[in-house]
């Protein structure tokens, strides 16, 4: 019998319930968490309100009350947040992760669309270069979020495929296992990448589609303040950016994305394709220097990385979000310029962003290299005595 609140709970009024819950009287961590199914037959629950959202009206948020709800666990006792959730969780990052894409795709779209009808001062728009250096952006912000979604779901379908194949009969050679063992790594490793990253492109991409659009951007009559109030549960729901860094920060002080850019994408040939080449006849060399710029950004965070050493947790955690967001900006940049050996559209976005992400990844460098790391931490700190002034006004 389940018996408790639950809120901000997507489509809540469902048929079937998935739901997290304390089977273990007196517990507080995790090991006191089951998983069970409640079907909505069954009663018990009640959707006490509809919650009124920034964004995503299309999508019913509910706050549901459960009183005696007869349920069923699913699978072990106790393991409810330790081995579903987190699981299931990983599948709905990747789908926010696609929402991302999603949004910043039609961000994209009716800014160039905007910028090629309006005109100022006798011109079109999209000839300034402020507005034409702001859709080049987001069209480059756009394709890696994509690429990296893409990668991400290949080493999911990877593994899946992998465990697809056992049967009672049927078990995996070693070469297999071995595989499956690197592709689940690799999902588990790029999903909270993807997911940090291209909701927070997405806000990015929304924020200028406005910008683009100028005052008509502001107003209901345009299609881009509806996707500025709905890219903005992307980087909070299925786990915020802060815990998305959670997620990923072992992945950057066990060295491991280091391992993977290196073994994954550095190893390999830049070599275009023959169609390629007669389509863009420099891209050889225009691709030759980014892949230049990408081994020298890999150095570089190799360097800031080492940095942590014998520097205390609560430190590493503070700088945690700048190096998982260079080692995401690394591999998004990588996974344009090998798109790119197959297929010109993707030259651009390729130069475009991997110049970026090296301003980008110099910024966190070089704030982590000159934070003083005996006294960040206290002086940021500081900010909680304002809590006096806020609450005497
Ligand atoms: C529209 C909507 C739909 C939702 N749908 C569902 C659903 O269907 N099912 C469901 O179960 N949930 C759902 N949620 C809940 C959603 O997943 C949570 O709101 C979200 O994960 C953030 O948790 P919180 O609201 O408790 O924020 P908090 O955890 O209170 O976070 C507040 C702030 O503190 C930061 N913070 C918290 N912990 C840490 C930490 N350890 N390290 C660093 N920073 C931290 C956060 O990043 C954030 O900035 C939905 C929420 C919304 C708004």
């Amino acid at each position: 019998m389940l018996n408790g609140v639950k809120r901000f709970i997507t489509n809540g009024d469902a048929d079937m319930k998935l739901v997290l819950a304390r089977s273990e009287e007196g517990t507080s961590d995790a090991r006191g968490l089951s998983y069970f199914v409640h079907d909505k037959k069954w009663g018990g629950v009640t959707v006490r309100r509809i919650e009124n959202k920034l964004g995503i009206h299309g999508s019913p948020t509910c706050e549901l009350v459960f009183r005696n709800a007869p349920a069923k666990i699913v699978g072990d006792r106790k393991m409810g947040l330790i081995k579903y959730v987190m699981s299931l969780m990983n599948g709905a990052r990747l789908g926010v992760g696609a929402q991302s894409v999603g949004i910043s795709e039609a961000a994209y779209r009716e800014a160039l669309k905007y910028a090629n009808e309006r005109e100022q001062f006798g011109k079109k728009i999209i000839e300034f270069p402020a507005v034409y250096e702001m859709l080049a952006v987001m069209k480059a912000k756009l394709q890696a979020s994509r690429a990296i979604l893409y990668e991400t779901a290949r080493c999911v379908d990877v593994y899946k495929a992998l465990n697809a194949l056992v049967t009672p009969e049927r078990k995996l050679t070693p070469e297999e296992r071995k595989e499956n063992k690197k592709y689940s790594r690799y999902a588990d490793m790029l999903t909270p990448l993807l997911k940090m990253t291209s909701s927070e492109f997405c806000n990015q991409n929304a924020y200028d589609a406005i910008q683009v659009h100028g005052g008509s951007g502001y107003m209901k009559e345009y299609p881009v303040e509806r996707l500025y109030r709905d890219a903005r549960i992307t980087t909070i729901y299925e786990g915020t950016s802060q815990l998305q860094t959670v997620a990923a920060i072992r992945y950057v002080t066990n060295g491991s994305y280091l391992e993977m850019i290196r073994n994954e994408y550095e190893s390999q040939e830049i070599k275009v394709s023959d169609a390629v080449a007669a389509a863009c006849p420099d891209a050889q060399a225009r691709l030759e220097k980014v892949k230049a710029r990408l081994v020298a950004m890999t150095e570089q965070y190799e360097k800031t990385v080492a940095l942590m050493e014998g520097k205390p947790e609560e430190y590493i955690d503070f700088q945690a979000r700048k190096m998982c967001e260079m080692a995401a900006f690394i591999i998004e940049s990588y996974l344009l310029l090998l798109d790119s050996l197959r297929c010109e559209k993707f030259i651009d976005s390729a130069e475009i962003f991997s110049e970026r992400a090296q301003a980008w990844n110099n910024e966190r460098h070089f704030y982590i290299y000159n934070c003083n790391s005996e006294t960040i931490l206290s002086t940021c700190k500081n900010v909680k005595g304002d809590l006096d002034i806020v609450y005497q006004e």
